[in-house]
């Protein structure tokens, strides 16, 4: 077992002749909040993609609490322990806030959904779907044991955005504002009580207020211990919030540091005002 969650090592990902990570290693400790900066195009997405099994990386080994994921697919690193929003926020359109929350703890499912890695065994597909059939119309005490506890995380995490959330519980995702849709996709997130919580520019297309409101949810997400690896442009936030921050250029990590080491760095410096934009600068 590492002393650290996460362990990046020589990870490298290309897209035809282009290096969009290049042989990048970090690490994150329990607890710790990382953060990714660097300009567009930095490779921070793509380190996010790999990390969370997205897209597949060429090279490079990323472990996780000790056991290998750089070539487990989506749903198996998400069953280790890591939870992820996206940039551009994905939420169902039609289902609610509620069902959205829940729809991430699905995958959790053991007991409603037994025999469910013979789902990926062609010929045996159909004793998972019978079963879960089964379940669904019959029940038994561990399934509705099962579903108790999932309204109750459900409950937890529409709390945790009470004023914005509870009064939208049962509206359809689509009916939401942006910052909304994107507190969603946060708490499905929590939902899932992950390990490593991985979160893509929360707070992009938000003002001033909503971002706010997102620093000190982020802030009580690190008090209550939550690992986080946070992609974010706003500086502000970036430097308030993170234990360490690492600094992406074309694919590569120009820096790491503390949050004050950063900031002084010449060679983050020279990526940001270089580009003349400030380091509280927003993306082109
Ligand atoms: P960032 O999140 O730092 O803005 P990305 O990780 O999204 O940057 O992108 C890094 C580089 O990889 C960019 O040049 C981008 O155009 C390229 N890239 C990212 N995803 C793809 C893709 N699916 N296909 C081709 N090129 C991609
Ligand atoms: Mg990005």
């Amino acid at each position: 077992m590492s002393a650290h969650l996460l362990d990046v090592v020589g990870l490298e990902r290309h897209f035809d002749g282009l290096k969009a990570v290049d042989g990048i290693s970090f690490s994150v400790a329990p607890g710790e909040v990382v953060s990714i900066i660097g300009p567009n195009g930095s490779g921070k997405t793509t380190t996010l993609n790999l990390v969370t099994g997205t897209i597949p990386a060429h090279g490079g080994t990323i472990t996780l609490d000790g056991v290998r994921i750089d070539h487990a697919d989506t749903a198996r690193i998400a069953e280790q322990g890591v939870a992820r929003t996206f940039q551009n926020g994905r939420v169902f359109a039609t289902l609610s806030v509620a069902d959205n929350i829940d729809v991430g703890l699905h995958s959790t499912l053991h007991a409603s959904r037994p025999f469910r890695r013979l789902s990926g065994v062609f010929l045996l597909r159909w004793i998972p779907l019978l079963a879960e059939l089964f379940i669904a119309v019959v029940g038994t005490p561990a399934s509705r044991r099962e579903q108790r506890r999932i309204e109750e995380v459900v409950e937890t995490e529409i709390h945790r955005f009470e004023a914005r959330l509870r009064p939208r519980r049962d509206d359809p995702a689509y009916s939401l504002s942006y910052a909304n849709r994107r507190r969603t996709e946060i708490a499905r997130a929590l939902a899932l009580q992950p390990k490593l919580l991985v979160l893509d520019e929360p707070t992009a297309g938000m003002n001033q207020t909503e971002t706010a409101e997102v620093l000190s949810q982020l802030l009580e997400l690190k008090a209550e211990g939550q690992t986080i690896l946070l992609v974010e442009h706003k500086l502000d936030l970036v430097l308030t919030v993170s234990d360490r921050v690492i600094v992406m250029d074309g694919g590569r990590i120009i820096a790491q540091g503390s949050p004050e080491h950063v900031r002084r760095d010449p060679a983050v410096v020279e990526a940001y005002l270089g580009r003349r934009r400030g380091l509280g600068g927003e993306p082109e």
